[in-house]
């Protein structure tokens, strides 16, 4: 990657101690965001690994998700679909429970988000324990299409995340 660009995110990450509970330092990507330039690079650098291979869907996790799945999803000529908290979607649904670094939640997606044989890239902001990841691989297997990687601004990986979702699929802008 490129060594200006991760220091430059680094340094406008903002660490939050004890939010939402004590004992979790909460990664604030707002500072990112708010920074046209800096978002515009974070965007194309976190869709770079699969630019050249053909992503039908970018499927994002609710809500920060949403920031960075979307324009990627415009980069990549993909579609997207958002993967929300339950009584979010409006249509049919599939649900998936998971356990989060902090709490239990679940996540579903609309029975038409992807398609049978699409190929699928999922996108967050931040991979801790991989739950939230490993639901959303879940609802987008189920539907029968094809998990091709995973892109996150942040991997925290202190925690099993990277390993639960296969080294090779998962990729990071940082790692901490
Ligand atoms: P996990 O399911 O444990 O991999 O947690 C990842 C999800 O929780 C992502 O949607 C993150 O936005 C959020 N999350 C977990 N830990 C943090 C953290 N330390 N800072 C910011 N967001 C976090």
């Amino acid at each position: 990657h490129d060594a200006t660009l991760l220091d430059e995110v680094k340094k406008r990450l903002r660490d939050v101690p004890d939010f939402p509970k004590p004992g979790i330092l909460f990664k604030d990507v707002t500072p990112v965001l708010a920074d046209p330039h800096l978002f515009h690079r974070v965007v194309d650098a976190m869709a770079a690994p699969f630019r050249g291979q053909r992503i039908d869907r970018v499927v994002a996790v609710e809500s920060r998700g949403f920031l960075f799945g979307a324009p990627i999803a415009l980069t990549l000529h993909a579609g997207f679909s958002p993967a929300r908290k339950p009584g979010k979607l409006p249509w049919r649904t599939r649900t998936e429970r998971y356990a989060l670094e902090y709490g239990e939640d679940a996540l579903q997606l609309h029975e038409d988000a992807v398609a049978r044989g699409d190929r699928v890239l999922i996108v967050d902001d931040l991979l801790a324990t991989g739950g939230t990841a490993t639901a959303t691989q879940r609802l987008v297997t189920a539907l029968g299409a094809e998990v091709v990687g995973y892109s996150f601004l942040i991997s925290l990986d202190f925690l099993p995340g990277r390993e639960r979702l296969g080294r090779d699929k998962v990729c990071s802008l940082l790692s901490y």
